[in-house]
């Protein structure tokens, strides 16, 4: 049977652990062909991800923390000389004590960290991975609801989500001459070590299990095979675009 990805190799960056929705995206890439390259943040997660690697035929790891540009520097040099085909960037993160106060009181510095990691890292990872795209190919990030709904609990990170797809949207139009197309997946909500981080996630699944139209809640394979699709050229069309996977729950009303 054919594979939708044969001869395409991503950089797959937000591998933490096994929940991780990269991880799930990384053993779907893979199951379709794709020759992988893995980052991990730090020393912190070099093991557990060269650990996971073993599950996805040795790809090479390399370090990325994304708010340093000398690793992001540092990671276009390792790779030039081969081709990227799909950029995967699967990455946020907010302070918890911004997740859990009333948004009126986040901090200065809160704001600029969640933006910063969860927002701006997405167009530097872009212009790293961009002249390593000779033939054009696509790149996906992973965004939430909590982008254009006010959602208990999601605050900070949920105006890092809103900058991030309008990010999505002026690096579409900016890289699509050159052949690569920039979307975003918004995903429901998935137990992984960062949604640990909002208050009150086991209700949030709750309630989307319970109203979404499909009556479930998300599974990150869904999410994955969404990738697929964006990343493979069944996608080729697409661009610019936020496409939900999230079992219907965004077009529910109260
Ligand atoms: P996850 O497993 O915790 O993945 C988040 C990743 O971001 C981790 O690998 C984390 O590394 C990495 N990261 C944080 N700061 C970084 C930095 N400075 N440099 C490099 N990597 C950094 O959680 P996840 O749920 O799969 O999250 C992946 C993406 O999906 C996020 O953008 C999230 O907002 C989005 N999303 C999640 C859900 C959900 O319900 N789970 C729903 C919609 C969208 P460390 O562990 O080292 O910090």
């Amino acid at each position: 049977m054919s594979q939708l990805l044969e001869g395409k190799t991503a950089l797959i960056l937000g591998i933490a652990n096994k929940w991780s929705l990269a991880f799930a995206i990384a053993q779907a890439f893979r199951r379709e062909g794709a020759k992988l390259i893995l980052t991990y943040q730090g020393e912190r997660l070099k093991r557990s991800v060269e650990d996971l690697a073993g599950e996805l035929g040795e790809p090479r790891v390399l370090e990325c923390d994304v708010t340093k540009d000398d690793d992001l520097a540092q990671l276009t040099e390792s790779l030039e000389g081969g081709r990227l085909d799909a950029v995967v960037h699967s990455i946020a993160f907010a302070n918890r004590e911004d997740l859990e106060r009333p948004f009126v009181e986040t901090s200065r510095a809160g704001y600029l960290l969640a933006q910063e990691v969860s927002s701006y890292s997405m167009v530097a990872v872009a212009r790293a991975a961009a002249p390593l795209m000779t033939g054009g190919g696509a790149m996906i990030t992973l965004t939430y609801l909590g982008s254009t709904r006010v959602l208990t609990n999601y605050n900070v990170m949920g105006v890092a989500k809103a900058a991030l797809e309008a990010s999505v949207r002026y690096l579409a139009s900016e890289l699509g001459p050159r052949g690569i197309r920039v979307n975003a997946i918004s995903a429901g909500p998935v137990k992984t070590a960062s949604a640990r981080g909002i208050r009150d996630f086991s209700k949030i699944l709750q309630v989307v299990g319970e109203h979404a139209p499909l009556r479930r809640n998300t599974d990150p394979a869904e999410v994955a095979d969404a990738a697929v699709f964006l990343a493979s050229d069944l996608g080729r069309g697409v661009t610019g675009d936020v496409m939900f996977v999230d079992a219907g729950f965004h077009i529910m009303g109260l």
